[in-house]
């Protein structure tokens, strides 16, 4: 990922007071981000590609367990060049 957007993402942990412990076992350094992520949202009738919500992800990299941080909520726009 970016390094710049990777910059922002941890700035903007530390601003939020979110802990860096995997909520499922425990292990430190949960929040190595992974990818950006647009997933379709479901409307009720059908997926939406162009509302898409774009997402950080994150994953343990002891048991695997995966978080997802909106871009929007960061203030970040995406895709940036926009
Ligand atoms: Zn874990």
């Amino acid at each position: 990922m970016e390094h710049e957007l990777v910059t922002k993402f941890n700035q903007w942990l530390e601003v939020k007071n979110i802990t860096r412990t995997c909520p499922a076992c425990g292990a430190e350094h949960w929040a190595e981000p992974q990818q950006v992520i647009a997933p379709k949202r479901f409307t009720g009738f059908l997926w939406d590609a162009k509302d898409p919500q774009p997402t950080i992800e994150t994953v343990c990299p002891n048991c695997g367990y995966t978080a997802y941080f909106r871009l929007k909520s960061m203030g970040i726009a995406w895709p940036p060049f926009r």
